[in-house]
């Protein structure tokens, strides 16, 4: 692997056959979660693909003129013609992999993959999900000088780090940006000596034995597990909603509400957070239309009232949409009134879907006691019904979930594993 300059770029990059180009940061904690993926697979593909890497900051104007506009970002180079897909942000092993075979001949790719060698590490304790709750418990461990790897399929921050302003989280006078007070979290956990392994592919988890496999090569083991997988946002599955995720549907406001500015959106959704996040929308959107199942909206009163007088807001109580479709740049939401049967078609440019949320379990369903929701039941220290399994945040079984609550139960774990191992 060679590092490279804008002087070098038409020798190295633009004559140089096959090549992979990573435009790094400094202080850039996705850059640095790639650096370990890239430099095992410029051991791997090296023989036929070049693997360069060139310093963002001191390489602008090539970098505006390639439209890299994020760090790190990787862009793919066959003899001087650049591919039409990069990637950025928390890039994957596996997503890599895709971009690097599609450019070889499939016999050498399988020759290459036949290299791939397992390997093996053991920690004292794994931690499966790096938001508050993991990191939290990663914090503690460290600082009790217990060895531990923290795993997340993401970048580290959980919903924190998509949250657009966090206001109860003690310590704070003014709210704080949810990526800046998820980021703090994380630096500080990272900083300590905590290992991350970070925006990989959890393909198994083996409770029992205490073994995870990442990126389908890397086994981790571990004497004690916590698992910290949070929450995912429900899907209301209904016609078109898988075709239009992503094109017009969406889960998360932090990341897409700044694409509706002077925009009509339709947010799906009354509780707590459906009514805080369309306060943040209305501070791009023209317009917003609410669509809820009941006839009131279930949020705090302070939010509501403030939600209720905003004259961008409109509802529709008592409805349930049915089905999406796309026709004509427009978004058309197909919605049910529950008490009249009604049907009727409610046009904007986005929908933003705030139903409420699911336990991450998919993995190991089958092997721990849940409550009749799916989430994991724990004792007071948070051990759940398998020994050495620890579960901590919103995936557990409790009546509250906040940041506050999930650092708690991070807490708690750690110093119930400290105690045990020391
Ligand atoms: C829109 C929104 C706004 C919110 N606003 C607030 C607020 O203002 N104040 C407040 O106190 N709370 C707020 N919350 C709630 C708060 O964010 C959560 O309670 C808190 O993040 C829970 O932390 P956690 O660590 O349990 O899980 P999460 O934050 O959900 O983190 C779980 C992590 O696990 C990872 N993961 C998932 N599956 C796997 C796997 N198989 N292997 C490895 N890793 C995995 C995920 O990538 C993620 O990083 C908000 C939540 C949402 C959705």
């Amino acid at each position: 692997m060679k590092e490279i300059t804008s002087s070098d770029f038409e020798k190295e990059v633009l004559n140089g056959g096959r090549v992979v180009l990573d435009f790094y940061s400094s202080e850039c904690p996705p850059c640095e979660a790639l650096a370990p993926k890239y430099e095992n697979l410029s051991a791997l593909y090296g023989k036929d693909i070049k693997f360069l890497k060139i310093f963002r900051q001191q390489n602008r104007e090539l970098a505006e003129k390639l439209e890299v506009k994020s760090s790190p970002t990787l862009l793919f180079f066959d003899n001087g013609i650049i591919s039409s897909h990069s990637l950025t942000g928390g890039i994957k092993r596996s997503e890599i992999i895709h971009h690097l075979d599609n450019m070889l001949p499939d016999e050498r790719v399988k020759e290459i993959k036949s290299q791939i060698k397992s390997c093996f590490s053991n920690y004292d304790v794994m931690i499966l999900g790096a938001g508050p709750g993991g990191l939290t418990a990663g914090l503690y461990l460290c600082q009790s000088k217990i060895n531990t790897v923290l795993i997340d399929i993401a970048l580290p921050g959980g919903h924190v780090s998509t949250t657009h302003e966090v206001s109860n989280y003690p310590g704070f006078i003014d709210p704080q940006p949810g990526y800046l007070l998820s980021h703090n979290m994380s630096e500080q956990t990272k900083l300590c000596g905590t290992v991350y392994k970070v925006a990989v592919d959890v393909s198994q988890i083996n409770l029992e034995k205490k073994e995870v496999i990442i990126d389908e090569y890397e086994s981790i083991r571990a004497k004690r597990i916590i698992i910290a997988t949070g929450t995912s946002p429900n899907l209301m599955g209904i016609p078109g909603e898988k075709e239009l995720k992503g094109k017009g549907i969406s889960y998360c406001a932090t990341c897409d509400a700044k694409y509706y500015g002077d925009k009509e959106v339709v947010i799906i959704g009354g509780g707590n957070s459906a009514v805080e996040e369309a306060d943040f929308i209305s501070k791009f959107a023209s317009k917003i239309t609410m669509v809820h199942q009941f006839d009131a909206f279930t949020a705090n009163k302070q939010a509501i009232e403030k939600l209720l007088a905003n004259p961008k807001v409109s509802t529709r109580f008592e409805c349930e949409p049915r089905s999406f479709t796309r026709e004509g740049g427009k978004m058309v939401t197909e919605i049910e009134n529950l008490k009249t049967k009604e049907h009727s078609k409610l046009e904007s440019d986005g929908v933003f879907v705030f139903i409420g949320m699911k336990p991450n379990i998919d993995l190991f369903r089958d092997k721990l006691e849940l409550d009749k929701w799916g989430y994991i039941k724990t004792n007071e220290d948070m051990l759940s019904s398998m020994p050495g399994v620890y579960a901590v945040g919103d995936v557990i079984s409790k009546k509250y979930r906040q940041i506050t609550t999930a650092v708690a139960d991070g807490t708690i774990a750690a110093i119930a594993i400290a105690k045990e191992m020391n």
